[in-house]
């Protein structure tokens, strides 16, 4: 068989269900909570293959082998813009821009009702404001993707892993030329066992009911402190919580405890690395330490990218060198932590609460900060040492 039906822990982002004809590809969490494909009728399978040929994961090489062209720092030239996205605002400028050429836009907004971050076509400014902020968790694409008309205009904004199988899907209908692709620098996307949790955790503190909105970023406190939940209802009950006192969902997030499997063994796209137009990201380097606006990463990979960064009035460009636009950066991967299996099984557990989780990951995140200090005076003496045999 052709088709996806062997496929086990891969990206998740849901381009077979899209493209068969058949419409037997359902993308469902797997028991460790990233979306992964099902085939719900193996019988109806037709062997047409077009469900792997648009597979980032089934695929050893990314669909393009690209360079960066510009790399710069961005930002609105709206303050209000700015402030309420969570780097420089780029995005939503960039997409602003290209809805005022006839363009759609497909991005990410958090839906309440299914409590998940799910891709969707906004076709106006008042639509595109539920895309403005990062959700950090992996989004469910599938519906958004069908019902992108290949014969419109669309900028796709997405994960690298999601924007890498776009391209291939574009491809293969040869509608290439129709369609602007943006992705991100990416740290990875956590399990939703934890989004789970987290959420249980949530509506225990606001009391009444379910909560409507989710915002993961906020700059009340600066951009460099910007990592903040805030989460609430209607009714104004709301939970505030701040990574630098111990929020956790944050905790588990930026430790790289529960990531998704490929995130660790099969990532693609660090750094330079990337299938898309346009990359954005966190300017998290020294150039902006002082900066508490926010400032956007920016990389142009296509001539496609560069004209539309120059083109778009709203968005203030400098130009510097690749590394300095990407310091900070993960190079590789995430190593795979040791208590993995053990975070994941705390995580999938009914009897387990989060600060049960979140207390095993503590001592771990503190003994990888010892090793990080004492790496680091390690290396410069082995450099001093090298230095001093070369001389
Ligand atoms: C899971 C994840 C990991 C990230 N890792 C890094 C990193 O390691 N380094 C770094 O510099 N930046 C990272 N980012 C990107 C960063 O958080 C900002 O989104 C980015 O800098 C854009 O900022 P902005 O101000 O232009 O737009 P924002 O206002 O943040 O808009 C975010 C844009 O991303 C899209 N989006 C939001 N959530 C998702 C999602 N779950 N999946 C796909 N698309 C989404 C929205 O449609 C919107 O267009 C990550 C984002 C996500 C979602």
């Amino acid at each position: 068989m052709k088709n996806v039906s062997s496929i086990k822990d891969c990206y998740g982002c849901g381009m077979c269900a899209t493209v068969c004809g058949q419409r037997i590809i359902e993308i469902r969490l797997n028991d460790d909570g990233f979306y992964e494909p099902h085939i719900t009728h193996p019988d109806k399978c037709t062997d047409c293959g077009l469900c792997t040929s648009v597979c980032a994961f089934f695929h050893n090489e990314r669909s393009a082998e690209l360079s960066p062209i510009g790399c710069y720092a961005a930002w609105s030239s709206n303050s209000e813009i700015r402030h309420k996205c969570s780097s420089g605002g780029a995005s939503y400028e960039l997409s602003r821009h290209l809805l005022k050429h006839g363009f759609k836009i497909c991005g990410v907004k958090y839906n309440p009702e299914t409590n998940r971050a799910e891709h969707y076509i906004a076709k106006s400014a008042e639509e595109l404001d539920a895309s403005i902020g990062s959700k950090y968790i992996q989004s469910y694409t599938v519906d958004a993707f069908r019902a992108v008309n290949r014969n419109e205009k669309y900028l796709i904004i997405g994960t690298p892993c999601q924007i890498d199988s776009f391209r291939r899907y574009i491809r293969l209908f040869k509608k290439e030329e129709n369609f602007i692709l943006m992705d991100f620098f990416c740290h990875g996307v956590p399990t939703m066992h934890l989004w789970d949790k987290y959420s249980q955790w949530v509506r225990q503190q606001i009391g009444e009911g379910e909560f409507s909105y989710v915002s993961w970023r906020n700059k009340a406190k600066g951009w460099h402190n910007s990592w903040v939940m805030n989460i609430g209802n209607a009714k104004g009950n709301k939970v505030i919580s701040i990574a630098t006192k111990g929020d956790m969902f944050y905790r588990m997030f930026l430790s790289d405890t529960c990531l998704g499997k490929q995130c660790y063994e099969n990532c693609k796209y660090k750094y330079d690395k990337s299938a898309a137009d346009i990359r954005i990201g966190d300017m998290w380097g020294n150039k902006f330490r002082n900066n508490e606006a926010g400032v956007n990463a920016v990389i142009s990979f296509t001539p496609i990218g560069e004209k539309l960064l120059n083109q778009t009035e709203t968005l203030h460009i400098e130009p510097y060198k690749f590394k300095t636009v990407a310091e900070g950066q993960m190079k590789t991967s995430p190593h795979y932590p040791s208590i993995k299996n053990n975070v994941m099984d705390k995580l999938k557990s009914d009897d387990c609460t989060l600060g049960d989780t979140c207390n095993i990951v503590l001592p771990y995140i503190q003994r990888q900060k010892i090793k990080r200090l004492l790496r680091h005076p390690l290396r410069t003496l082995i450099n001093r040492l090298r230095k001093a045999l070369k001389a």
